[in-house]
């Protein structure tokens, strides 16, 4: 035990070397934000954005990583340009944050795995497209994947022994819709399904949290991270998001990770794991400021993509693929103001009526089938559109 916190101690000592892909997200911000704040623990290898070249040069000029990846490479100024797989092949690499948003982040993922490299996973597609490939990988290499989605960051944070609880409780905060009508959700502008009562995140999984179908992907997810079985995964709405989630033990003793909510803490605790540090914390906790702690059943009928993404996870194989496609497609179009809120979740529910699922898709299989319900999606979605 001495052995083992003295080669982490360190580790950190010694700088942990880290990438970011997708630093110029939500997520990926404040990890900088983190990192500037425990800048003689960490070295940045390399950076990645998609379209955002501007801030990535802003950050390139303050970080000074070695490495860059975006869109447009030509663009990238102060930092050699190099592919996100390359970036996931740089054994210098102790750590690297998956942070960019969407399909874009499993192969990387994967090269990263497979060159032993620890993960610190926001992107939830990963798991979702491939959890059942992506973890056995990640055990058989050895690879640690530490999650920074909070609820996950805070199960893994109670988790002693697996093979000891007996379920899992994640919180919902509900979005802003939990206390409309479901009129007033028919009719929400994107406006309203952006305004998130607690987090600030991106647009896409701010949709997501609208339509709580970001929580059914993080059920998902649990399911993989934790190799929990469906029926004893349950989904608790908490508005105040300040349990972030809990796990009960098999002896009825119920563990759950408290803390304001901020991305800053679970990103701090995914990138320095097992360490903990002062970091980006500004005040300490009180009870006496949260006052109350609220909770309630989930409104099923009300949020259906709930019951689909449970559906679509105990179905397995290729039915999270075309859970996760077909929702993304109807995302944006929802974003561009194409369709209304609850297309979305019909359209994700007739794809996955129509979808043949196939068992063990290996990774191209993988992408093909996303490929192919994205087009019909869109298509579908043709026909709806106001
Ligand atoms: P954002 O949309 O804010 O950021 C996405 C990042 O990915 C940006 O850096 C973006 O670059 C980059 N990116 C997008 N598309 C591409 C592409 N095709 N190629 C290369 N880079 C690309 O997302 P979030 O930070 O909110 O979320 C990131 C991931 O983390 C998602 O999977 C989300 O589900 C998950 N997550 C987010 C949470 C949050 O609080 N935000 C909480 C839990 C999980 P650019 O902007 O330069 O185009
Ligand atoms: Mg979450």
């Amino acid at each position: 035990m001495y052995n083992k916190i003295n080669k982490y101690k360190r580790e950190i000592i010694m700088k942990r070397k880290i990438s970011i892909l997708g630093s110029t997200g939500s997520i990926g911000r404040q990890a900088l934000e983190v990192i500037e704040k425990l800048q003689d623990k960490f070295e940045i290898i390399a950076l990645s954005a998609g379209s955002n070249t501007d801030l990535l040069n802003e950050q390139i000029k303050k970080f000074k990583p070695k490495y860059a990846c975006a869109s447009d490479m030509n663009a990238i100024s102060g930092a050699i340009p190099i592919t996100l797989n390359d970036i996931c092949s740089n054994k210098e690499n102790d750590i690297i944050l998956v942070a960019v948003s969407g399909k874009i982040g499993l192969r990387p993922t994967i090269t990263a795995i497979n060159n032993g490299i620890d993960i610190a996973l926001a992107n939830k597609e990963t798991l979702v497209m491939a959890g059942d490939i992506v973890m056995p990988l990640a055990k058989e290499k050895g690879v640690k994947i530490i999650p920074v989605d909070s609820e996950h960051c805070a199960i893994h944070q109670c988790i002693k022994d697996i093979a000891q609880v007996d379920r899992l409780i994640i919180t919902a905060s509900g979005g802003p819709f939990l206390h409309k009508t479901v009129n007033d959700m028919r009719n929400a502008t994107v406006e309203q399904a952006l305004a998130h009562p607690r987090w600030n995140m991106g647009k896409k999984i701010t949709v997501d949290s609208a339509t709580l179908m970001n929580k059914g992907l993080e059920v998902i997810e649990a399911h993989h991270l934790f190799n929990m079985d469906y029926d004893r995964i349950k989904v608790v709405v908490h508005p105040q998001s300040v349990v972030h989630s809990a796990i009960e033990y098999i002896d009825g003793s119920v563990i759950a990770q408290l803390g304001i909510p901020s991305m800053h803490i679970p990103i701090q605790y995914a990138i320095t794991y097992p360490e903990r540090f002062e970091g980006i914390k500004s005040k300490s906790f009180s009870f006496s400021e949260v006052a109350r702690l609220d909770f309630e059943e989930p409104n099923w009928d009300k949020f259906k993509a709930l019951n689909l993404a449970y559906e679509a996870g105990r179905l397995g194989g290729s039915a999270t693929v075309c859970l996760n496609a077909s929702n993304e497609e109807a995302v944006f179009e929802f974003l561009d103001g194409k369709i209304k809120l609850f297309d979305i979740i019909n359209v994700v529910e007739y794809m996955m009526s129509k979808h043949t699922v196939i068992k063990n898709p290996n990774i191209d299989e993988i992408f093909e089938i996303d490929n192919e319900i994205r087009l019909k999606t869109r298509e579908k979605l043709q026909k709806t559109m106001v």
